[in-house]
């Protein structure tokens, strides 16, 4: 039974402010630490639920936060998120340290894809975050995301928007930048616990989609980023000074959803 993770980084256990996404920062290799462990425990759960095939994609800001023999040699790490190839036999996809979509109270480090390019994000007219980018994505594949990890606030967005979910809730927004945690034993447990009920019922869990032709709209919070964008992006049409919106028949790649966050 094949099982893939995705990771981010806001959304780990002990990962309690801002400051700890400088990558040159102490914190951020604390960070990174911190992930290595959530992932395993996500992947301790996926095996004990019958998963002998698990592969697991590092997807926080370009990758690169995987520290090298840290990640159980049980699972294999893969590089392109973006190929569908990824997802056949797959029967389920974990989303661990998720965070919050853009302008959600309490949402620790909520956005979608950079606080500072993009300001919200809707597909057909319903604001979302990575949980339905990803969602969406794997969804395309025939693939439920069956468990996420993260705080509060992201725990609850995956909660109303995916049917049945498991989540494993590791910590508490204090407003944007600030996190309250939860131990890191009772952590990895939830982790662990959740990925194992997860892959469990997965055949339970309906891959996500939305009605198509669906739009996808994008704001920034600059004009001026609009314009670049649309020299680039000629599939999309200016709604306004700040917004962009495109139509999809269906998704070919993540890029039907998204863009490149700077086209530079
Ligand atoms: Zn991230």
């Amino acid at each position: 039974m094949k099982v893939q993770i995705v990771t981010d980084l806001e959304g780990i256990s002990l990962v309690d402010s801002i400051d700890m996404m400088d990558r040159k920062s102490e914190g951020y290799r604390f960070a990174c630490h911190r992930l290595m462990l959530d992932t395993n425990a996500a992947i301790q759960g996926a095996i004990d639920a019958g998963a002998d095939e698990i592969i697991v994609t590092d997807g926080h800001g370009g990758g690169g936060n995987f520290i090298e023999g840290e990640l159980d040699p049980r699972a294999t790490q893969y590089w392109d998120y973006e190929d569908k190839s990824l997802y056949k036999d797959c029967v389920a996809c974990l989303h661990i340290g998720l965070h919050a979509k853009p302008g959600t109270l309490n949402g620790f480090l909520d956005h979608v894809q950079s606080s500072l390019a993009y300001t919200n994000y809707y597909v057909n007219g319903k604001k979302c975050g990575e949980l339905v980018q990803n969602a969406l994505f794997c969804g395309s594949c025939g693939v439920p995301v069956v468990m996420v990890s993260g705080d509060e606030a992201a725990c609850a967005e995956a909660a109303e928007t995916i049917e049945g979910i498991e989540c494993a809730v590791v910590k508490r927004g204090i407003g944007r930048n600030r996190a309250e945690c939860i131990s890191s034993e009772e952590a990895l447990e939830r982790i662990r616990i959740a990925a194992y009920n997860g892959v469990k019922k997965a055949a339970s869990i309906k891959p996500y989609t939305v009605e198509f032709p669906a739009t996808i709209k994008l704001e920034f919070p600059r004009s001026d980023y609009c314009e670049k964008h649309l020299e680039y992006y000629s599939q999309y049409t200016r709604v306004d000074a700040r917004t962009i919106v495109h139509t999809i028949d269906k998704i070919g790649t993540f890029l039907d959803l998204t863009l490149q966050q700077d086209p530079e």
